[in-house]
């Protein structure tokens, strides 16, 4: 009887570590300031899916090496920042992928985010558009978390002060983004169609600036935080 006794109380030790476990990473979520909070920069598409292609310029890989800036940068706040992927990986399609399965990968990447307790999730993009005069950063969010709208507000601007542009972030419910669990945005670097930001994009120099950016935004929404 008294081992029933025992993993009836073991169990409910669990329960309240994991109910504290939770509390803990909700209470740093939403808490002032960048040091050691946990990003999580998805870097779009990967492998079989390599997103926009213009001539031999792979979205994909843009996506992966702006992502390795951006962790640079981060990290050099004081954040912890990961990936979730590189070239190779479990999130990454060896193969052409159906909509279920593309839908599927995505959720994944969400759910990575989560295993890492991740306090903000970043994707990583790259735009294409029929016109190449489409040019410039876009922000997309959706409004499932009520943070979202303040940490694309503050990386909106600082791509627009990148790229002197003007552009509006935008709201829609992309499905790597759709979630509540942590302040996520999806991040159009810039404009692969666009011959001044495909230059940017494709060199080196111009990705880390343009990382540069992107961390400053975040930056400032986590200063924005309320105290603790
Ligand atoms: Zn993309």
């Amino acid at each position: 009887m008294w081992v029933v006794g025992v993993i009836f109380l073991l169990s409910i030790c669990r329960i309240g570590l994991n109910k504290y476990r939770e509390y803990a990473w909700q209470e740093e979520m939403y808490h002032r300031g960048i040091k050691n909070k946990v990003i999580v920069i998805d870097p779009g598409h990967g492998g079989a899916d390599p997103g926009a292609m213009v001539g031999s310029l792979k979205e994909a890989d843009i996506n992966l090496s702006l992502a390795r800036e951006l962790k640079k940068e981060l990290e050099g706040t004081g954040a912890k920042a990961v990936l979730t992927r590189e070239d190779k990986g479990p999130l990454v399609p060896e193969k052409k992928m159906s909509y279920v399965q593309w839908m599927e990968n995505l959720r994944r990447r969400r759910e990575f985010a989560l295993e890492e307790k991740g306090h903000i999730l970043i994707s990583i993009h790259g735009n294409a558009n029929n016109s190449k005069q489409a040019s410039g950063g876009i922000v997309y969010y959706t409004q499932f978390n009520k943070n979202n709208m303040r940490l694309a507000s503050n990386i909106q601007e600082q791509l627009n002060l990148y790229w002197g542009a003007d552009n509006d972030m935008l709201e829609k419910g992309l499905s790597v983004i759709a979630w509540d669990k942590m302040p996520s945005v999806l991040v159009e670097a810039g404009f692969l169609t666009n011959p001044r930001d495909r230059k940017v994009l494709s060199s080196y120099a111009g990705r880390k600036k343009l990382a540069r950016a992107i961390a400053v935004g975040i930056k400032q929404y986590c200063d924005g935080l309320p105290e603790q």
